[in-house]
């Protein structure tokens, strides 16, 4: 078992004296470093424990570095120590101190009542009462309470004992996680190169394992492990750790970055987050107030962005976003504390329920809430579909979903399948959309399709390209494909011939009105054969009632020509499907007689003026038919 327990409480109540009395360590850094010139360890003391492990104990230098130093180890913390002078009894640091533990989802705990030496049996007596009254309600409200004197020594044996009865019964780590562990301190070290210590707070980190440095994205080694100041291959969840990395500079790490196994967290700048404020908190936060945020051991400026336009009180629990100013490496479920800009009180912590913040508009805020509270405690079927519905207008894939939210669920890939085979997620080769989502997209292309059909009654529906061009215009092809297989599968749209689209519900519906004028101009242009009126003539003959009228020809008119039943020429010159084979058989039987075929020959035999002769020819020419040479045209 590879325990850290975090010590908390008021300045000068004995925190350092407590851990000397303890473990035979001195913490205090300066003093320390005086002594023996450089140490790696910083407020760090070990344990020994009967089974023969060792367990750490986080000394908190001082009261602004208190926040960071528990951050540091938030997550690994299995017992949390509060120390309260039995002279002073609470302060305002206890209490805070006190607040910040439970914010860090610190749960088990024990009290220590230092300095008796100090006081009589009788006010020892008053200020255990007023201790236990204080800790109603929090995680220590049942926690033992010890009595003891750092100084002579009394109750030390006790404490000790105490202390080990509480770690045999921690809850086991997760030493299965990736691993990671937030820096707090980088130094060189003669003949060692580049060290960063910090604690270990998940996983389990082997000699020569690839490391990645967050949120710089550089890469490493572990060369050398030091756990507890001792070389190792191996450092466990809970452990301190001076690691070596490889090819690294000093100037590579800072303090506040993340040493975790490559691709483990994500680094960003808006996150979705549950929050609630602290008991004792005595001003009001607004929505779009500037806070510290303080997560592992870096803290940064941030913007509270709230999902209800509301003012937060003591006590209060609300969803938001927090904008940041630099970007931080985090993960889903990640505690952290938010503190005012100045002075600088601790507001309250909170937990993050996604590290890709999107940015939202009122109205998606409101939406935004059902998502917010599946987040936070729904189950994780709940939470793999609320994950996939929020990413699905990018179809992204399994792995990129399960990389960001649950590379630490076993139960991920089971949910996943419960979800497809309920068709609440379609996989669409391999990219995974909700249902919602491609329902949205039908409704979208549904409306892209009854504007084309109440323009184009006579048309089947619309080429697929320009429909998907409009619905997702940055698709790749093969995949474009896929979504409109998919929506007819909804039975959104359907494909009544090769290369149309059209809504679902659309029939081909030609008025009797149209069914006349189609007739008019089929009319005008049989009567005409080989030299038809041009368009603007006979799109005169249509235009003398409404704007209806006029609307009915072009759309019987573009059919036609969409049906082949016109042939264009040129703008406009259409003849009649019928008379195109006809022209170019005359052509075929001059071409037999004598080649090449003269213009004025070939317009002579047709019987018509030059224009329409050219219109043909060059039509031909066009479709690689015919040739123009020097003196005439030849087949080709
Ligand atoms: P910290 O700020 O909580 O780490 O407190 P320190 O460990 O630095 O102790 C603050 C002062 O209280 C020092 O002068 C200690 O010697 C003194 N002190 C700590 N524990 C005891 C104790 O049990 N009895 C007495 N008389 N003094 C103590
Ligand atoms: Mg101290």
């Amino acid at each position: 078992n590879n325990a850290i327990i975090g010590t908390a409480g008021h300045v000068d109540h004995g925190k350092t004296l407590l851990i000397k009395a303890l473990t035979g360590q001195e913490t205090d850094r300066l003093k320390e470093e005086k002594k023996r010139g450089i140490t790696i360890e910083l407020g760090f003391a070990h344990l020994a424990l009967p089974g023969g492990g060792k367990a750490g104990i986080i000394d908190v230098p001082g009261h602004e570095k208190f926040v960071r130093n528990m951050l540091a180890g938030a997550g690994s913390i299995d017992l949390a120590m509060l120390v309260i002078a039995a002279d002073e009894g609470v302060m305002p640091q206890t209490r805070e101190h006190l607040a910040i533990l439970k914010m860090l989802g610190i749960s088990r705990g024990l009290v220590v009542i230092n300095k008796i030496d100090l006081v009589e049996a009788d006010w020892l007596e008053v200020v255990t009462l007023d201790i236990e009254e204080e800790l109603a309600g929090s995680f220590l409200e049942n926690a033992p309470i010890m009595p003891v004197s750092a100084y002579s020594g009394q109750g030390i044996d006790e404490l000790r004992s105490k202390i080990f009865e509480m770690l045999e019964e921690s809850p086991e780590k997760n030493l299965q996680a990736p691993f990671r562990m937030p820096v707090d301190r980088v130094f060189i070290m003669d003949g060692f190169g580049t060290v960063v210590t910090g604690t270990l707070i998940e996983g389990t980190l082997k000699l020569g394992d690839e490391v990645e440095i967050f949120p710089s994205g550089l890469t490493s080694k572990a060369r050398r492990i030091q756990v507890h100041g001792e070389e190792a291959e191996v450092a466990y969840a809970g452990q301190r750790v001076a690691l070596n990395v490889a090819g690294l500079k000093v100037s590579d790490l800072a303090k506040g970055d993340w040493i975790a196994a490559p691709k483990t967290l994500e680094t960003t700048s808006l996150i979705d987050i549950a929050i609630k404020i602290d008991k004792d908190f005595a001003r009001e936060i607004k929505n779009n107030t500037r806070l510290h945020l303080y997560h592992g051991t870096r803290d940064v400026l941030c913007n509270l962005v709230l999902l209800d336009e509301v003012v937060l009180k003591a006590g209060d629990e609300a969803y938001g976003q927090l904008r940041l100013e630099e970007p931080l490496s985090v993960n889903i479920g990640d505690r952290f504390v938010l503190r005012f800009y100045s002075p600088l009180e601790t507001v309250g912590g909170g937990v993050i329920l996604d590290p890709i913040g999107h940015r939202m508009k009122r109205v998606q805020k409101n939406e935004a809430k059902a998502r917010f509270a599946i987040m936070e405690k729904g189950s994780l079927v709940e939470k793999v579909e609320a994950a996939f519905a929020k990413h699905s207008p990018a179809f992204p894939r399994a792995d990129y979903v399960k990389n960001i939210y649950f590379h630490q669920e076993t139960g991920f890939d089971n949910a996943l399948q419960t979800l497809m085979a309920d068709k609440v997620l379609i996989s669409l080769k391999g990219q995974i959309c909700h249902k919602n989502h491609l329902a949205t997209l039908g409704q979208k292309a549904q409306t892209i399709l009854n504007h084309h059909h109440a323009a184009n009654p006579l048309q089947q529906g619309m080429p697929p390209l320009d429909l998907i061009s409009r619905l997702l215009p940055e698709a790749a092809q093969s995949f474009r494909d896929q979504v409109l297989a998919a929506l007819v599968d909804m039975k959104m749209i359907k494909c009544p011939q090769a290369d149309v689209v059209a809504h679902i519900d659309f029939k081909i519906a030609a008025s009797s009105h149209h069914d006349k004028i189609q007739e008019k101009v089929l009319k005008i242009y049989i009567d005409a054969g080989f030299a038809p009126p041009d368009f603007k003539e006979v799109a005169e003959q249509f235009s003398k009632g409404q704007q209806k009228e006029k609307q009915a020809f072009a759309q019987v008119f573009e059919a036609l020509v969409a049906g082949e039943t016109l042939i264009p020429l040129t703008p406009q010159t259409y003849v009649h499907k019928d008379f195109y084979p006809k022209a170019l058989g005359l052509f075929n039987e001059m071409h037999a007689e004598k080649s090449p075929v003269d213009t004025k020959e070939y317009r002579d035999r047709m019987g018509v003026s030059r224009k329409y002769a050219m219109a043909f020819l060059e039509d031909f020419d066009k479709k690689g038919i015919t040739q123009l040479l020097e003196n005439g045209r030849v087949l080709l």
